[in-house]
């Protein structure tokens, strides 16, 4: 009886699975290090790519760390931090991702030890934290910057910066080609962060030489009826229409009911319906304009009537395509023909239908409002287009950077290896267990420079040696010493205008600890019974629940 008086306290539903402890800690960071093994061989101009296919069949080939880790699918709750740092890399700086996961497993690595033997997580996490903040400091006074060069000389210092980005990628042997075609592109767009104004179309065949930029907006041409065929292709300074409205003539929305007494009335409201296509019309013709483009269908009717009048028409223009070309030619999108002022038609200088490969594409260039840009992709496969519009994407992104916050820094593992030398000096000055903690952190910095000799090749070991050597010279000579990936021995990155954005490497090294740093915090996980069937949503939304308080600092978008 007093027994039962006495509830028993149940905390979790029967079958609730929880570990925890030390040995929850360290199954988490070993399943980090097998993510990290995934994507380590990609790192560097030597890296190698990745073929990865779905249960679907879609095949992608990549080289891009954020892009094989959305890829992989993976299910372990605390590597899906991982992912997610790789992802905030991608949006918040576009390059570097494969860098960030890298790190992260390597912080893990170094504290694997010091967890077994008993340290609190709480301890390192502290020195983690606060090497970070130091390494940053560093980077900082390291960094050189750009500025007040004239624009020649940036924009030639700008297309190293993407050539260093490309050269890790499958587009690698045509980085200059391509470096300067991104530098322009940017450069078309002006500021602001509209970066959907640069536009990257693919088509399919030529070789990748053949690829080319608009200094405008180019697009596919769309579905068209007959009678296009008679539309001239080529204009100079043309008035652009830009319309949201039908121009068919079955379509008239109202759907009106109408009863008729007299069969003779029914020609009437036949005629009703093609005077008011000719109206419309008529109307677009009025306002001078000479090419005519809309999101909705342009019939076969219109398309006649707009060809024995000399305009260019094309419908069903996609949106995206249709916001560019108004921002571009100065137009505004109308939804109506009525009251079409000459103030809402665009203009640009050449106004062209033209052959690329198997499609025809329309392309409007010297537009006046210029800001936008349209890079026409070519080459043989398709996955190796796909591949390398993402490549392109991380270049665009790198020069945006570095147009933004023009400072740079050595690559090819140099700046990891200064920024390790200097937290090691640093270390000295500190009392304590954090002396070792902050030694590790250091030495985990190291992975970046070994990685790219180990992925090129070279022994690691060696090379590692002689750039230790060369960032320990008092004068600060050798700072800017790292991977030379032709001869497998070292080079002064900086001359080589192997350059990199400082926003790069200090936003991987505060994401990749801060990821690092949480999951040290977590000693346990808990999987809900009920989500069984689930698995892995389950236990990543235990996980998530958890970590989402702390995970603000990595600046997700
Ligand atoms: P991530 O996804 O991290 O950007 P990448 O595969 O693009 O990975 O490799 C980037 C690394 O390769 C950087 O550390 C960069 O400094 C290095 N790197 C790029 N080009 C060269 C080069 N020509 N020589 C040496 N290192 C290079
Ligand atoms: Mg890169």
């Amino acid at each position: 009886m007093a027994a039962m008086m006495q509830p028993q306290i149940i905390l979790l539903k029967e079958g609730t699975d929880t570990s925890q402890g030390k040995a929850q800690l360290v199954s988490n960071i070993n399943a980090c290090t097998a993510v990290a093994d995934v994507v380590r061989s990609t790192l560097g101009p030597r890296g190698m790519d990745k073929l990865i296919h779905d249960d679907k069949g879609t095949v992608t080939i990549s080289n891009d760390g954020a892009t094989i880790m959305k890829l992989l699918d993976i299910v372990h709750p605390a590597a899906k931090i991982l992912v997610d740092i790789a992802k905030s890399q991608d949006s918040e700086v576009g390059d570097g991702t494969t860098t960030v996961v890298l790190l992260a497993a390597e912080f893990l690595r170094e504290a694997k030890p010091f967890i077994e033997d008993g340290v609190h997580p709480q301890n390192l996490i502290r020195s983690f934290r606060n090497a970070s903040y130091k390494a940053i400091q560093k980077i900082k006074e390291l960094a050189k910057s750009i500025e007040g060069q004239s624009l020649e000389e940036k924009k030639r210092l700008l297309s190293k910066c993407a050539a260093t980005t490309l050269s890790s990628k499958l587009i690698g042997g045509e980085k200059e080609f391509f470096a300067s075609m991104v530098v322009d592109a940017v450069g078309a767009i002006g500021d602001g962060d509209r970066l959907n104004m640069i536009g990257i179309k693919k088509v399919p065949g030529g070789t990748m030489r053949d690829s080319f930029l608009v200094n405008g907006v180019a697009f596919k041409k769309t579905f068209s009826y007959a009678g296009f065929e008679q539309q001239p292709k080529k204009f100079l300074n043309p008035k652009i229409l830009l319309l949201n409205i039908e121009l068919e003539l079955k379509s008239e929305k109202e759907n009106a009911e109408i009863r008729l007494s007299d069969p003779s009335q029914y020609q009437s409201i036949v005629d009703a319906e093609w005077n008011i296509i000719y109206e419309k019309l008529d109307k677009c013709v009025q306002s001078g304009a000479k090419v005519v483009l809309s999101r909705l269908a342009i019939g076969d009717l219109a398309t006649q009537y707009f060809a024995d009048r000399d305009i260019f028409c094309a419908g069903r223009v996609a949106e995206e395509d249709l916001l560019r070309v108004a921002a571009a030619t100065g137009g505004t999108v109308q939804t109506s023909v009525n009251n079409v002022v000459d103030e809402v038609l665009g203009t640009c200088e050449h106004f062209e239908e033209r052959q690329v490969g198997n499609e025809r594409f329309n392309i409007f260039s010297g537009c006046p409002s210029g800001r936008t840009a349209t890079i026409v992709l070519r080459g043989g496969a398709d996955q190796f287009i796909e591949e390398a519009e993402r490549s392109l994407h991380d270049a665009i992104m790198i020069v945006r950077r570095a147009t933004k916050n023009s400072t740079v820094v050595a690559g090819g593992g140099a700046i990891d290896m200064e920024i390790s030398k200097y937290l090691r000096q640093e270390s000295r000055a500190i009392a304590g267990k954090s002396q070792f903690f902050i030694n590790s952190y250091a030495k985990a910095l190291e992975v970046i420079p070994r990685q790219l000799c180990d992925n090129a090749g070279f022994d690691a070991t060696d090379v590692l040696n002689k750039l230790r050597q060369k960032h320990a010279l008092p004068t600060g000579e050798g700072a800017p010493y790292g991977v030379d990936i032709n001869t497998g021995g070292i080079a002064d990155s900086f001359a080589n205008f192997v350059w990199e954005p400082a926003v790069v490497k200090i936003n991987a090294i505060n994401a990749a600890t801060e990821a690092a740093c949480l999951i040290l915090s977590v000693d346990e996980t808990v999987k809900n019974p009920k989500s069984e069937s689930a698995q892995g949503e389950a236990a990543a939304s235990a996980m998530g629940g958890r970590g989402r308080g702390r995970g603000r600092g990595m600046r997700r978008r």
